[in-house]
């Protein structure tokens, strides 16, 4: 494709620009798609997700619908329940304190299975989510959480398979290639100036959509705007989301929109390096917590670990651990609950201790005042009701009494041997703050008109996520969007 043909310019290589790419050429444009990442590292965050979808069904048939390999045995096995609109509106506006864009948060839900359907047609899979969303109860196994599908494959699943796709569909799809500015006549977006192999060339574009993530792997901008300290947290996935479409836009007058100062960030392991890396995946977050307690450098526990189902707090957990003494956390485990631990506390690159003894335990964990530690897993483990029975599949309100920091739910006593802890700190997955769109993912300037020839989708969407984030909400976001962004972008003026 020359610079002249170029009709529509995605800029970004992840889920949120490859169903932007998919759904402009479904649009009859012309697509070329820049991917900042070498084609070893293409993907983004994307690439790096478990591939969990948070998707709106309203029971078996549905579910059935997107995932025509279910078996009889399963259905007949599971109780996959529902989830209904009004849930994800709910949840949505529940773990955001209802500061989420209402018109938004419609098209995201509404959306939701229309946009994972129009995934399967363009070849991607899903399965049940058995291994991290489901228990078993009564020898059924139980969804919990409102997140039940996600792509065979995880996040790399899905990148192949919407790579393959756009492939097939003629997009242009260019590796190495780092979109810098774009270019604004003063009326509208007219194109792209992209470095790529060392040069930087002007491709002209009726309609450009940026894709291209958030600013987490920025620290400088994560110490600007998510505030001092979280240029310590280790980023989780991709290390080129560094903000350039932020920047890029907002030169050009878009108006910021949404949580700059908050990000989605969780529980990570201590040792895992300053970036993600694709052989571990997701493998680094630890995402258990809800079953055991977790201490600080002081020895004391200081959340919450039952306050709701790991899904509605995980992503806000990070930041809590990142404002510890030394940024980091042990998580502790006993025997009972250890068949409860999801798969990544068994990888090989695991920061872990054991012992057989509470004594021997807190004397092993790096950093901690044993003493305090050893103090509070008592306390902890006196203040640990006898009823109501524990159950992980519903909030059962097994809840401490009596502690400063209580335990809401599935609060057990860490009594049975052996005991095992693992080292956290925070990683920051993606951040909240972006651009205005509308509902036909045009961005808006400061006067809040729309700029002609300008689209967005995926992480760089700012009025969604604010302070929290329900699991499973961000590839469905990248999809909902991306493929609205696409096909406007084919078909409009952009004005
Ligand atoms: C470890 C991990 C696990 C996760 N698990 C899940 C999950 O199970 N479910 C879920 O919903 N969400 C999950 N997420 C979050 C999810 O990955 C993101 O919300 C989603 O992938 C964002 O998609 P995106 O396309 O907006 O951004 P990304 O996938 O990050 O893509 C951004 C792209 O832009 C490119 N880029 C950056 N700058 C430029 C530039 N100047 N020019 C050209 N290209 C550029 C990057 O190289 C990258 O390809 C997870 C994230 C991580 C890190």
């Amino acid at each position: 494709m020359s610079n002249q043909a170029a009709k529509v310019i995605v800029i970004g290589g992840g889920n949120a620009a490859l169903c932007a790419a998919l759904a402009a050429r479904e649009g009859g444009a012309d697509v070329a798609l820049l991917e900042r990442a070498p084609e070893a590292e293409a993907g983004g965050n994307s690439r790096f997700a478990a591939g969990a979808m948070r998707v709106v069904y309203g029971g078996i048939d549905e579910l059935r619908a997107l995932m025509p390999d279910l078996t009889d045995d399963e259905v007949a096995n599971t109780d996959f329940g529902s989830y209904p609109q009004e849930r994800f509106f709910d949840d949505m506006g529940r773990v955001t304190d209802y500061r989420c864009d209402a018109d938004l948060v419609e098209l995201l839900v509404g959306h939701s299975m229309p946009a994972l359907m129009w995934l399967r047609g363009h070849g991607v899979r899903f399965a049940p989510m058995y291994g991290r969303q489901a228990f078993k109860v009564d020898g059924r196994f139980r969804f919990w959480g409102g997140l039940t599908v996600e792509t065979v494959g995880g996040g790399p699943g899905l990148v192949a398979a919407l790579t393959d796709a756009a492939r097939r569909q003629g997009v242009d799809i260019r590796y190495g290639a780092r979109a810098v500015a774009l270019v604004h006549d003063d009326t509208r977006v007219t194109g792209v100036r992209v470095r790529q192999a060392g040069r930087v060339e002007t491709l002209a574009a009726d309609a450009t959509v940026v894709a291209c993530g958030g600013f987490e792997a920025n620290p400088a901008w994560r110490a600007r705007y998510l505030g001092p300290g979280w240029d310590l947290a280790k980023v989780r996935g991709t290390r080129f989301n560094t903000g350039d479409g932020h920047r890029m836009a907002l030169d050009i007058g878009a108006a910021s929109c949404g949580h700059w100062s908050g990000c989605h960030a969780v529980a990570w392991d201590r040792n895992a390096p300053e970036f993600g890396d694709l052989a571990v995946g997701d493998g680094f977050q630890k995402h258990s917590y809800p079953f055991g307690v977790m201490l600080n450098a002081a020895g004391a526990r200081f959340v919450d670990e039952g306050a709701d189902f790991r899904n509605y707090t995980y992503a806000k957990y990070g930041a809590v651990i990142l404002a510890q003494p030394g940024q980091f956390a042990w998580q502790v485990f006993d025997a009972k609950v250890a068949h409860l631990l999801r798969d990544e506390y068994r990888i090989r690159q695991v920061t872990k201790v054991e012992a057989d003894t509470l004594e021997g335990l807190v004397a092993k964990l790096d950093g901690v005042d044993g003493r305090r530690a050893l103090e509070t897993l008592r306390a902890f483990n006196a203040a640990v009701p006898d009823d109501p029975a524990f159950d992980p599949t519903v909030k059962d309100g097994r809840a401490t009494r009596g502690l400063a920091v209580p335990k809401s739910n599935w609060a057990n006593a860490i009594d049975t041997p052996p005991f095992e802890a693992f080292a956290v700190t925070c990683g920051v997955t993606f951040t909240f703050g972006g651009l205005r769109i509308d509902a036909d993912a045009r961005v808006l300037d400061e006067d809040l008109a729309a700029i002609p020839g300008l689209y967005a989708a995926g992480e760089i969407v700012g009025g969604l996520f604010w302070g929290n984030y329900p699991g499973g909400a961000g590839l469905t976001s990248g999809t909902v969007f991306g493929r609205i962004a696409g096909a406007a972008a084919a078909g409009g003026d952009g004005a």
